[in-house]
C-alpha cells in the first residue's frame, strides 16, 4: 500500500500523466524483452521528472524501514535499490539513511544506467 506522502509525490510525477503507467510496475509475464521495454520507458520518464529525488527517497525509506521493495521509483528498479541499500549498510556498518543512498544512486544514473536497468 502507498502511504499518503508517496501519493503526494507521485501526484506531481510524470508517471501520473503517462499513458503507460504499467511501466512503473514491470510484469515478469511479459518476458525479458517486454520487461526491458517497460523498465526503459519508466526510467526515461523518471529522469525528466521534477520529483525524482523525493520519489527515490520515499521508496528507499520504505524499503529500509519496512523491507518492502517493488516497482520503479525515481528511475531505479527494485533490484538496484536493494543492492544500493546493501552496499550502504556495509559501508556504514548499520542502517543507512535513505537520502544518502538516493544521492549515491542519482549520481550514478546516466543514459548508460538506464540501459543497465533494462
Ligand atoms: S520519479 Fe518516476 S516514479 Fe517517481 S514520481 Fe517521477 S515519474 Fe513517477
Amino acid at each position: 500500500m502507498f502511504h499518503e506522502e508517496e501519493w503526494r509525490v507521485r501526484r506531481f510525477g510524470r508517471c501520473t500523466t503517462s499513458s503507460s503507467q504499467d511501466a512503473w510496475f514491470p510484469d515478469p509475464a511479459r518476458g525479458t524483452e517486454g520487461l526491458a521495454h517497460q523498465r526503459r520507458q519508466a526510467a526515461e520518464a523518471c529522469a525528466r521528472c521534477p520529483v525524482q529525488y523525493e520519489c527515490l527517497i520515499l521508496a528507499l525509506d520504505h524499503e529500509i524501514n519496512e523491507g518492502v521493495s517493488w516497482g520503479i521509483w525515481g528511475g531505479v528498479c527494485a533490484r538496484d535499490r536493494r543492492q544500493a541499500i546493501e552496499h550502504a549498510t556495509e559501508r556504514h556498518h548499520g542502517t543507512p539513511d535513505a537520502r544518502d543512498v538516493a544521492q549515491d544512486l542519482l549520481v550514478n544514473l546516466s543514459p548508460q544506467a538506464v540501459d543497465r536497468i533494462a
